[in-house]
C-alpha cells in the first residue's frame, strides 16, 4: 500500500503545476446528434437519434433526420456512442471529510444520490449541497439525505443518533423533519417499540422511512409497517430460508450450510407483500464481493487506480485496517453468503421486486461514484440482466425516491443522461466508458471530465487531515 500512496504523490505533484479551472457549461440549448438511445422498456437501442435539451430539460428526442437542430445549440457528435440516463448510487454516506464525494459522482457519472445518515452536525451541510446543487451553483448530483442515523444503543459509529425510548425517537423524527432531512433512516438495532414510534411519527410528517430492517422486525412486518426500503440483502435472504437457520459456534450465520437452501414459496409471498406495500430492496451486493477483495488482498481492490482520488491520511488507515490474515473458513462463509444474498436478488428480482443500486460508500477502499459501477457488475453476477441493473440505477430509484420526470431519456424528463462508448446492454463494464455526463442540463465533456479528475486527484493528495466516518 505504501507503494501506492507514494506513486500517487509523485503524479499528483506533475498535475498541480497545472490546476486547471473546471469548465461548468450551461448552455441554453444541447444537441446530442446520432446516438443510440437506450429504450428502458425493451432494454433496446433506438438508433442514430438526436436529443435535444433546453436548460435542465430533455426538449425533444427522436430520428436524426426528424429533429431539428437548434440554431444556437451546442452540438455533441454521439455516432456510434451510447447514451443512457445518469446514474444513482442509492446509498451513500458522505460524511468523510478530505473525499470530495459530490464531484466524484459527478466525474464517474452518478449523477443522483441518497444519502443514508451521518453525524447529526453535517445535516446542516447536507441541505445546503442539496440545494446549490439544484441551483446550479455547486457541482454535484441530485441528493436527497437521512441527515442520520436513528437507532438503539448497539452500534458504535459516529453516524449513529441514539434513542432509548418512543417518546425521544418522536422527538428525533421532528428535529429530522425540521432541519430538513428528506427521509428518515432505522437501524438494525432498534427494539419493536422504537421502530414503531418512529415509523408513526414520520407519517404523521409525511417522510418516508428507508433503511436497514432491524433484527427485531422481519422484512415482512417493515414492510407492513410502510418502511419504503430494505437496505443490503442479509435478512431478505435469511428470510428465504427453508427451515432452521444453522449458527457456527461463535455465533454467526452459517451461510455455507444456507447455499441452495432458499424457499421458492417463501420468495412468493416475500414478493408479494413488498410489491403490495411499495417496498423497494437495495441489496449493495458489492459491498460483499469487496470485503472478499480485501480478504484475499486482491489488488484490483488494494491497488485499484481509482484509489488517487483518495487522500493519504485514509488510505493509510485503510491500509492498517486491512493487515492480517482473513482465515479460509471465514472467506468460504463470505463467499457463501454472497451467492446466497445474490440468489435472494434474483429470487425477488423475478418475482418483481424493485432492486436500486446502491453502494455504501464510503467503506475501506471503496471510491465515491467509482463504486457504483461494481455494484451494476453484482446485480448482473447476481443474475439480472444487464437492463435490469440499468433500470436499478435510473428509472427504479427515481420512482422510488417519488421523482416522476426522471430516468428515463424522453422529452420533458430532466436532462441527466451519460454519453458512453460502448454497449452496457452488451457489457455492462461499458457504463465506466464514459465520455460526456450531462447532470441537471449541465454539461461535462470529455475534456472537461479530464480537468475534474485531475483536480479531485490534486486536491486529494493535498489533504492531510484526519479521517472523519467511522
Ligand atoms: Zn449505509
Amino acid at each position: 500500500m505504501k507503494q501506492i500512496v507514494h506513486t500517487a504523490f509523485v503524479a499528483v505533484a506533475l498535475l498541480v503545476a497545472r490546476s486547471p479551472a473546471i469548465a461548468n457549461d450551461l448552455a441554453d440549448n444541447v444537441a446530442i446528434v446520432g446516438a443510440e438511445v437506450l429504450q428502458v422498456d425493451c432494454a433496446c437501442w433506438a438508433s442514430a437519434q438526436t436529443i435535444v435539451l433546453t436548460g435542465n430539460r430533455i426538449a425533444a428526442v427522436g430520428p436524426q433526420d426528424q429533429i431539428a437542430v437548434p440554431q444556437n445549440a451546442r452540438r455533441i457528435d454521439a455516432s456510434g456512442k451510447y447514451v443512457i440516463p445518469g446514474l444513482w448510487d442509492a446509498h451513500i454516506h458522505s460524511r468523510y471529510e478530505g473525499i470530495d464525494h459530490l464531484r466524484l459522482l459527478i466525474a464517474h457519472g452518478v449523477t443522483a444520490t441518497r444519502d443514508l445518515g451521518g453525524p447529526w452536525e453535517h445535516l446542516p451541510e447536507l441541505v445546503l449541497w442539496r440545494d446549490e446543487i439544484a441551483a446550479g451553483t455547486r457541482v454535484g448530483p441530485r441528493l436527497w439525505t437521512a441527515g442520520t442515523v436513528l437507532n438503539n444503543p448497539g452500534s458504535d459509529w459516529s453516524h449513529i443518533t441514539i434513542v432509548h425510548e418512543p417518546q425521544e425517537a418522536r422527538t428525533a423524527v421532528q428535529r429530522l423533519s425540521r432541519e430538513g432531512a428528506d427521509f428518515v433512516k432505522v437501524y438494525s438495532d432498534l427494539s419493536p417499540e422504537n421502530y414503531y414510534a418512529i415509523i408513526d411519527e414520520a407519517k404523521r410528517l409525511g417522510l418516508q422511512v428507508d433503511g436497514h430492517d432491524p433484527r427485531t422486525i422481519p422484512p415482512l412486518e417493515a414492510s407492513k409497517a410502510g418502511q419504503r426500503t430494505i437496505e443490503h440483502a442479509r435478512e431478505v435472504a435469511l428470510a428465504l430460508v427453508d427451515g432452521e437457520i444453522p449458527e457456527l459456534e461463535n455465533g454467526y450465520t452459517d451461510w455455507v450450510a444456507l447455499e441452495g437452501r432458499l424457499s421458492d414459496e417463501k420468495a412468493d409471498r416475500l414478493a408479494r407483500i413488498f410489491r403490495e406495500n411499495g417496498t423497494w430492496l437495495d441489496p449493495t451486493l458489492h459491498l460483499r464481493r469487496h470485503f472478499i477483495a480485501i480478504g484475499e488482498k486482491s489488488d484490483t481492490v488494494l491497488a485499484s487506480p481509482a484509489l488517487r482520488f483518495i487522500p493519504a491520511p485514509y488510505l493509510n488507515e485503510w491500509s492498517r485496517r486491512a493487515e492480517g490474515e482473513t482465515s479460509v473458513e471465514k472467506l468460504a462463509q463470505w463467499h457463501a453468503n454472497l451467492a446466497v444474498e445474490s440468489e435472494a436478488v434474483r429470487m425477488l428480482s423475478e418475482r418483481g421486486v424493485p432492486i436500486i443500486a446502491g453502494t455504501d460508500t464510503v467503506k475501506p477502499f471503496f471510491v465515491p461514484g467509482f463504486a457504483l459501477h461494481d455494484e451494476l457488475a453484482a446485480l448482473v453476477e447476481a443474475g439480472l440482466s444487464t437492463g435490469d441493473a440499468i433500470r436499478a440505477a435510473t428509472i427504479t430509484p427515481s420512482r422510488m425516491m417519488g421523482v416522476e420526470d426522471l430516468g428515463l431519456i424522453q422529452p420533458g424528463f430532466l436532462a441527466d443522461l451519460l454519453v458512453l462508448d460502448g454497449d452496457p446492454l452488451a457489457n455492462i463494464a461499458e457504463t465506466r466508458n464514459i465520455v460526456v455526463v450531462v447532470a441537471n442540463g449541465r454539461v461535462f465533456d470529455r475534456a472537461t471530465l479530464q480537468a475534474l479528475k485531475v483536480d479531485l486527484v490534486r486536491e486529494a493528495a493535498l489533504w492531510n487531515g484526519e479521517p472523519t466516518g467511522r
